[in-house]
């Protein structure tokens, strides 16, 4: 059972002098006991009470850290069960499966275009975490022929075997990086250990049951491998639910060490369900690595939006900088606009009027990161930071007109703006970004 924070108050020097950061002991261990806090920040912890206080200064699912060729990617160490409790930290890695009973040229060239696929969503580069390689035909030298294939992408990987020495020979051509292999069941175990010791790699383990599940990954921590992640073999929509529900509430509100790990899930083998619908779900609840069937950008785009989304922390914004920008190469004739540092509102009007091959300027003021009316409702949009925001940029320099365009949301704001912007003209623009480039066309004369 985890500690409470008055327990692990009690282990700690109660000295308060604040090097952890905190303001009191107190304050500390209540973090520790929440799992906002590592036990490290403090240096004056006996060796008597670092061990006591182990269990509530691990995290309650460990981070697992995959490496490629000079890429790396983290997953675990959450600690909520819904996003709005806090946030999510690390989100799932997606990877792409291929197998060695495709030939060496369409495994290599398969791996490349799904590695160079690159998408901007609101200013935020998307694409493709790693590849899961799978032996199929059992042949060692074939399946080392294959990792090596998808290894010139240089993203991580997961090397998937029933055989302990198959694996092994794949983890050869990728030593120096550290992959994911997959995975030790009840039979194999033993074997599987000392391939994931020997290449401190991070072993996954599958089982049927949870209670299968978590005697195995004893055994494997006994057997001296840590690092461990879960297949418990819930394919079905509903079972992956279920069980994936159960893993994340056992670890964190009952600090089940034996399931404290990330789940991997493998959404095409779930039957008469869309593999998107299925990745969808799990990489809401509670999937740490996805093996998606094939590489499709149709499936893939809005996967990686979705986890985008869940995966920013609710309380900050996605912010772009405050400040001038512009648009197709303005002159001083081109129009001015006003909007806020809110990402997808700054990208709605930036794609609307790029789009439109307008040139303009685009004033975007510090707003928090909020949308135009949500800023204005709190205070944050008003005419004084915009009058600040354009004299901040020194507009009036590079243009040969006073006409400012302010979103029609904000009309309410333009009598106090032409109060504080003396000789503008303040016109107000339409309430969607979408409409934009008409009235463009049919407000703005040179
Ligand atoms: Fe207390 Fe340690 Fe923090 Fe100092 S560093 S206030 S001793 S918990």
């Amino acid at each position: 059972m985890p500690l409470t924070g008055l327990q692990i108050y009690k282990l700690l020097p109660q000295t308060n002098c604040k090097e952890c950061g905190s303001p009191t002991c107190l304050a500390f261990a209540m973090k520790l006991a929440a799992k906002q806090a590592e036990l490290t920040a403090c240096p004056y912890v006996s060796e008597t009470s670092k061990s006591q206080l182990e269990s509530a200064s691990s995290p309650p699912i460990r981070l697992i850290t995959l490496a490629g060729d000079g890429t790396k990617l983290e997953v675990g160490n959450e600690t909520v069960m819904f996003r709005h409790e806090k946030t999510f930290y690390h989100k799932p890695g997606i990877f792409i499966r291929l197998k060695d009973s495709q030939d060496l040229e369409s495994i290599r060239a398969g791996a490349a275009t799904a590695s160079a696929y690159s998408v901007d969503y609101v200013g935020i580069k998307l694409g493709v975490d790693g590849f899961a390689v799978e032996s199929v035909s059992g042949d060692r030298a074939r399946f080392a022929a294959a990792v090596g294939a998808v290894a010139a992408a240089k993203n991580p990987l997961i090397l998937m075997a029933a055989d302990p020495a198959v694996l092994a020979e794949g983890a050869k051509v990728v030593a120096g990086t550290r992959p994911l292999l997959y995975a030790a069941d009840e039979t194999n175990w033993q074997q599987m250990a000392e391939v994931a010791k020997s290449t401190k790699a991070p072993l996954a383990v599958k089982a049927e049951s949870l209670e299968k599940l978590a005697d195995l990954t004893e055994k494997l921590q006994k057997a001296g491998v840590e690092d461990l992640v879960l297949d418990p073999l819930a394919r079905g929509s509903s079972a992956s639910l279920t069980i994936l529900t159960q893993i994340r509430r056992l670890a964190l509100k009952k600090n089940y060490r034996p399931l404290g790990y990330p789940v991997m899930v493998f959404p095409g083998e779930a039957e008469g369900v869309d593999e998107a619908v299925m990745a969808a779900q799990q990489i809401a609840k509670y999937a740490g690595f996805v093996v998606i069937n094939s590489f499709d950008p149709a499936v893939l785009y809005p996967l990686l939006v979705l986890r985008e989304n869940l995966y920013t922390d609710p309380q900050k914004p996605i912010q772009v900088q405050p400040g001038l920008f512009e648009i197709n190469a303005p002159t001083a004739d081109a129009p001015v606009m006003v909007t806020t540092n809110f990402s997808i509102t700054y990208f709605a009007v930036n794609n609307e009027v790029e789009g439109a091959g307008w040139p303009a300027w685009l004033i975007v003021t510090d707003a928090d990161g909020m949308s135009v009316l949500t800023a204005w409702a709190a205070g944050k949009l008003d005419s004084d930071r915009i009058v600040k925001a354009i004299k901040a940029c020194s507009i009036e320099s590079k243009i040969n007109h006073k006409r400012l365009i302010i979103p029609g949301q904000v009309a309410i704001l333009s009598g106090e703006l032409e109060e504080g912007l003396e000789g503008w003209e303040i016109m107000v623009g339409p309430k969607e970004a979408v409409d934009i480039p008409a009235y463009l066309k049919a407000a703005w004369k040179h």
